[in-house]
């Protein structure tokens, strides 16, 4: 296995368990460059890009560069190498979506010429070119839109809704909400997650169409940070400031595509994966200041 990231939001500390063994290794690369590797490969996970707002946000140009010159290099080398290839898309495909939840089918609402749309329209257009390879080249191409995903071995300084309040709680500031708190988002427990991601890609049955990735429950903002707070034993005060731009209002996944074709849907409910979530944090926590956008 050979595991490749910039670290721009990864964290070697995340595979220092890994390193050294012998069926293992580590590339320091950024995929905005051709990858060149030697020996035949059989899969390949383009999982790269920051996801986390504040984060993709703060050089939007690399952003869009690591979403489409990222998949156009890691399309170049599963066709030379026949190994079939998984896009990391995302839930923000659908940018703001008027509809509830999100079917596969269902076009999207995106801005292009807002702060999110580096990543918005980069994953989407990531979409089409891998549709692009598998129709003219005959790659074989998974899709997964992936929703709302957390758990142990996030940054606790990544900026995410999961990681700013479990950290904020834990250290006793203020659980910042962005605007009224109103919207939506439907939190996956990244376990889940991987067990769909593998599913996806080593299904015969999932073809090249897009597969929603997510835990159908939805929770208000509002709840998320009651939900933590609670279950931190935090006595944080919950204070609102200004809402993001084209922050999306609702998002839920319609995951019947992937019940039908993987036999797959979460297991984990958010009060079971906030527990070793706020574990993980507990033990990461030494003076990180977790990242705010609004
Ligand atoms: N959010 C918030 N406070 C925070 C971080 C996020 O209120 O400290 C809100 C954010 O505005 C959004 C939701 O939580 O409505 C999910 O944000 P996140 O950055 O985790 O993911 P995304 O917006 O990409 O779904």
């Amino acid at each position: 296995m050979i595991c490749v990231d910039n670290l721009q939001t990864g964290r070697l500390r995340n595979i220092a368990h890994l390193l050294g063994h012998p069926a293992f290794e580590y590339r320091q690369h950024d995929v905005i460059a051709p990858l060149e590797i030697a020996g035949p490969i059989d899969r390949i996970y383009n999982l790269a890009c920051a996801a986390s707002p504040p984060k993709y946000q703060r050089d939007p140009i690399h952003t869009f560069q690591t979403c489409v010159l990222g998949i156009l290099n890691m399309l170049d080398l599963a066709e030379r190498k026949g190994a079939r290839i998984l896009q990391a898309s995302t839930s923000e495909v659908y940018g703001d979506p008027e509809i509830s939840p999100q079917p596969e089918g269902y076009r999207g609402a995106v801005n292009t010429v807002g702060p999110r749309s580096c990543y918005d329209e980069g994953k989407r257009a990531a979409e089409t070119v891998m549709h692009d390879f598998h129709e003219a080249r005959g790659v074989d191409i998974r899709i997964a839109r992936i929703f709302n995903t957390y758990g142990p071995r996030m940054d606790p300084g990544d900026g995410r809704v999961v990681s700013n309040f479990v950290t904020q709680a834990l250290s006793g500031k203020p659980i910042t909400i962005y605007g009224d708190g109103m919207q939506t988002r439907s939190l996956c427990f990244m376990k889940d997650l991987i067990t769909g991601l593998i599913a996806l890609m080593e299904s015969q049955s999932a073809g090249p169409e897009p597969v929603n990735l997510g835990n159908p429950c939805e929770f208000h903002v509002n709840e998320i940070a009651r939900i933590v707070r609670e279950a931190c034993a935090s006595h944080s005060p919950i204070v609102h400031s200004k809402r993001s731009t084209d922050d999306p209002h609702q998002r839920c996944p319609d995951i019947g595509r992937a019940k039908a074709a993987l036999s797959w849907e979460p297991t984990t409910s958010f009060a079971e994966g906030l527990i070793p979530t706020i574990a993980y944090f507990r033990s990461e926590l030494g003076g990180v200041e977790p990242e705010l956008g609004g």
